[in-house]
């Protein structure tokens, strides 16, 4: 009746122990004697071990979960242990049903918790006394209600079970737990508990000595000499021999080629060495933090140099949200929360593997979808239906919440190899089969409509990969690709090398993590952290124990934003074996910043070779040829070839592009003056998001459809013009014209660009435009009194061509205000008007020759339009705002001729200053214009420069003014000026 805890200096010695120990227990009778491994690959290598000795028969080897459901089943209380998904759906339910449910707390994050609490074997109970905060008691009412709810179920957990078992079983046996690290409290429980009435020996591996290799294979003496000297006692530095080597690429950029040829060396170095001593060849073991990831870039090119390579443990798992299937499927799962579903989910169901639908109608249908708000969802199924009959049964079982009927219609499909290649539809029949356990673990559960879905988003599929080396290569050799944890349990000196990748502090942090549910067990004296230091330290230890030719340790100098990092505490601890023990002596190689001894078995590698690396290629082995480059040109000028697609549509006389003039609108050429790339962006581009939008475009739309009808009603009503004395009539006209309106939006075409308010805050937001304009009417009576507005919405260039600066000039002007002696002031409405509308601000255009030119040009190019087309003798051109600010009139600017107009007929007060002649003649000859009529046609010659650049090409990015910058896409613009 004894228990002990030892540590013993490497594995070996711990499991050489722990068989004595058994042997003497067996010569006395003692039964039953059981070896508690930490893994099922250290309960396999206890098994063939034991088969050869006395204890083959009479020890029986499993985890402490294998033996504990075992022996539970035989002495337990009849209740069955949950599994993982039980018990994250139970715990769901019991949070969902809870006072939590109120708190807007994440049912996730308190799921979460109670499982942690759960792993460790905790019960309500065992805070009785206990003062707890309320939160940590919340916990604990949740921990007690899942209790009541397993029992109901007569269901139990293991680590219960492990902690009551010992009292139910009357154990006279001995058992042995060796090379666990940091025992969960339920375990060291049991072990206490047993070796109250039998035996039980806790025998731990303290990582200070190597473990003999038991494959024939020896390892190289500097990694002996590593291993003994890197947490215990050696008498001299380790001696570089190149067994431990460095590759220090200088970016992630780095990375790929110089990394897969180590790698395929290796492997095909330990072929050759394997094949002359006549045995099999043992893996090289690539680890990586994502070592999924790294195996996807690097294995077809290890593959092309004749090296097949796998993924085993974490690297061969994958989350069920990141798979294809998964991925698709939460996507149609959503299709069932009227809360959660959108187009966007609806469309994501239709390109996805799922659906037969080809992926141009499925685009046709979104793109379709998008330019409308306010769509109803079940009208974006109905046309589903037109098209894909599959597809809108398996939406409409979804929005059914009948889940299990879309898994069964999805079967057939699936197992047709609709997903893709062997290795996508390998995971997504693992992520189907997960997702088929998880629903049928959620209704046993009493589960409802409303799934938990995130309980499976993250759950990890198993699906390894493998690449197969190719045929015919010379060489030949494997690679495992793992994590640091996972190669951990390899048998000492089971691979030929090691290769440690991404030694990094940011890669590998180590710190400790302290939860809510850490807090709470350390009230009842549980303590479940894991030392992050001694964790890593021991599977760092036991990863280069599994190495037996060669360790190579790959660190990038500096990360994506050319930040140097720092290596990781693994790294410098296996430095620091090969530093001399005088403390003073800290002398580094400066390239490599590893001791000067070691620094000739580092290459430091440049990033120079992006696509290469990237790939995984080597650029060594790009023969002649085969380069990967091509011919750039300049961003700043399209070629010739390409000029005549840049200037877009023409007017040719058979309609053939490049039959005619380049076809422009004033608008087109002021955003060319503004930036030349920005006119290229979004004209031709037209980088702007497909989705029907709520914001300036809609909302000038609309008003300047409003004030079109308001003063086409007043004209039908008889009146010509808002009169000061007739203001409130003209007021209760705008708001029902607005009224109108706005009822007519959501049937307008999306090229109209329909205001629709789909939010209470954009509802709130139409109405204060709607008062803006009712706002504008009083202004209107004091605008240019002795014109009439005559022409709305006046468009030119679309039937009949209209030449302007040697372009057919196209478009639309908002209104045309004439006098009685065939005067005519053009207005251009805007939903805010700044300084760069005034024709004082101006600059010279590099764009357009140099020309010195407006900043804003549309209303003076609009000036030439009537002075042609209606023979009207246009004496103005404002920007005209229709948005009073607090308190002042809206803003008004622009140009107008001063021999014709006085500022006293516009309201503004500065519009005595865009009076033209300018007040300041510095103006004038700045422009070369000494009346408005000649400034009106020096701008048409300034435009005619900018064509002529825009017919050659220039697209260089040039911010003629302050605010061109603004809502321009090209974020990253090297000359972008906000
Ligand atoms: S960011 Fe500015 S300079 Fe760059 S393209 Fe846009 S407008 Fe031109």
């Amino acid at each position: 009746m004894t228990y002990e805890h030892d540590t013993e200096n490497s594995a070996a010695c711990a499991e050489d122990k722990a068989f004595d120990a058994l042997l003497q227990a067996r010569r006395r009778g003692a039964y039953p004697l059981v070896w508690l491994a930490p893994h099922e690959e250290g309960v396999e290598r206890v098994r063939r071990r034991l088969s050869a000795t006395p204890l083959g028969f009479s020890v029986g080897v499993a985890t402490f979960e294998q033996w504990t459901a075992d022996q539970w089943e035989l002495h337990g209380d009849g209740t069955r242990p949950v599994d993982a998904l039980e018990r994250s759906c139970l715990l769901w339910r019991v949070v969902a049903a809870g006072p939590w449910a109120e708190t807007g707390a994440s049912f996730k994050g308190v799921v979460a918790l109670l499982a942690q609490a759960v792993s460790q074997g905790v019960r309500a109970q065992d805070f009785d006394g206990v003062a707890l905060s309320a939160s940590q008691q919340g916990l604990v009412d949740s921990l007690a209600r899942y209790q009541a709810e397993l029992e109901r179920r007569g269901r139990c957990e293991l680590s219960w079970a492990m902690r009551d078992l010992a009292g139910l079983m009357a154990f006279r046996g001995c058992v042995a737990a060796v090379g666990f690290d940091e025992l969960p409290w339920a375990q060291s429980e049991l072990l206490r508990r047993l070796g109250a009435s039998g035996e039980a020996l806790r025998i731990d591996d303290g990582c200070r000595a190597a473990s003999r290799p038991d494959g024939g294979v020896d390892r190289a003496p500097e990694l002996s000499a590593l291993l003994a000297g890197l947490y215990g006692r050696a008498d001299a530095p380790v001696a570089p021999t190149g067994a431990v080597s460095f590759l220090l690429p200088q970016g992630s950029y780095g990375l790929g080629g110089p990394l897969a040829t180590r790698i395929a060396a290796l492997a095909c170095a330990e072929a050759d060495a394997a094949r002359e001593a006549g045995r099999r060849p043992l893996p090289v073991v690539v680890c990586a933090p994502d070592a999924r990831d790294l195996f996807l870039r690097l294995g077809p090119e290890l593959a092309r140099r004749g090296v097949a390579s796998q993924t085993r443990g974490r690297a061969s798992c994958v989350a069920f949200a990141s798979t294809v299937f998964g991925k698709a499927w939460l996507s149609l799962a959503a299709c069932a929360d009227q809360g959660a579903r959108t187009l966007a989910t609806l469309s994501d169901v239709l390109r996805s593997p799922l659906c037969p639908m080809d992926d141009g109608k499925a685009m046709d249908f979104d793109a379709a979808w998008r330019k409308r708000r306010l769509r109803p969802f079940d009208d974006m199924v109905a046309d589903v239906a037109s098209r894909d009959g599959f597809a809108a049964t398996l939406v409409s079982l979804a929005m059914g919440h009948d889940f299990e009927g879309a898994l069964a219609a999805l079967e057939p499909r699936l197992r047709s190899g609709a997903f893709g290649d062997a290795a996508l539809q390998g995971e997504s029949v693992a992520a189907f089969a997960a997702l088929g356990r998880f629903l049928a673990a959620w209704r046993d559960c009493g589960g409802g409509d409303d799934v938990a879905w995130s309980l499976v988003a993250q759950r990890q599929v198993a699906s390894p990969l493998a690449f197969s080396a190719e045929e015919g290569v010379a060489g030949q050799g494997d690679a495992l690709f793992c994590s640091l944890s996972d190669a951990a349990r390899l048998a000492p000196a089971s691979a030929c090398a090691v290769v440690l990748c991404d030694m990094t502090a940011e890669a590998y942090p180590v710190r400790v993590e302290e939860t809510p549910a850490t807090l709470l067990l350390e009230r009842i004296g549980v303590v479940c952290d894991l030392d992050p230091v001694a964790q890593m330290r021991r599977s760092l230890f036991r990863c280069l124990s599994a190495a037996s030719t060669s360790v190579l340790l790959e660190r990038p100098l500096f990360d994506e934003d050319g930040t140097e990092t720092y290596p990781c505490l693994a790294f410098e601890e296996i430095v620091d074996c090969y530093r001399p023990y005088d403390a003073l002596d800290r002398t580094v190689d400066r390239a490599t910043g590893l001791p000067p001894a070691m620094a000739r078995f580092a290459s430091v590698v440049p990033e120079a070779h992006v696509h290469e690396n990237l790939l995984g290629e080597d650029v060594a082995l790009t023969g002649p040829g085969q380069a990967s480059s091509w011919p750039v040109g300049s961003p700043a000028k399209v070629s010739p070839e390409g000029t005549s697609s840049l200037v877009g549509g023409t007017f040719g006389s058979d309609g053939a592009h490049g039959g005619g003039a380049v076809v422009l609108s004033p608008s087109a050429v002021e955003t060319y003056l503004e930036c030349p790339l920005k006119w290229f962006t979004l004209r031709r581009l037209r980088l702007k998001t497909p989705d029907a939008g709520f914001g300036p475009m809609e909302k000038g739309s609309f008003a300047h459809d409003v004030l079109r009808h308001f003063y086409e009603r007043l004209h039908k009503q008889g009146v010509a013009k808002v009169a000061a004395d007739d203001v409130a009539r003209a007021q209760a006209l705008m708001e029902a014209v607005a009224d109108e309106e706005l009822a007519r939006q959501p049937a307008l075409p999306p090229s109209r660009n329909p205001l629709v308010a789909a939010t209470a805050a954009e509802e709130a937001e139409v109405r204060h435009l709607k008062r803006q304009l009712v706002g504008f009417v009083p202004w209107e009576a004091q605008l240019l009194a002795s014109f009439v507005p005559t022409h709305f919405e006046y468009g030119f260039g679309k039937k009949t061509p209209f030449s302007y600066a040697g372009v057919h000039l196209t478009g639309s002007i908002d209104r045309i205000d004439v006098n009685d002696k065939g005067q005519a002031v053009v207005i251009d409405y805007k939903s805010s008007v700044k300084g760069t509308y005034d024709v004082r601000s101006r600059s010279s255009a590099p764009q357009a020759g140099g020309a010195v030119l407006p900043d804003k040009v549309q209303a003076l190019m609009y000036a030439q339009v009537v002075w042609r087309e209606l023979g009207l003798d246009v004496v103005g051109a404002l920007y005209v705002g229709y948005q009073p600010r607090a308190g002042k009139p809206p803003a008004l600017s622009g140009a107008f001729d001063r021999t014709a107009i006085q500022p006293s007929q516009v309201w503004d007060a500065r519009a005595e200053l865009v009076g033209y002649p300018q007040l300041d003649d510095d103006g004038c000859a700045a422009y070369g214009a000494s009346s408005f009529a000649e400034l009106v046609d020096e701008v048409e010659r300034g435009v005619e420069g900018a064509v002529a650049s825009l017919c050659e090409g220039r697209i260089a990015p040039y911010p003629r003014t302050a605010d061109a910058c603004s809502f321009c896409p090209v974020q990253d613009c090297a000359k972008r000026r906000d």
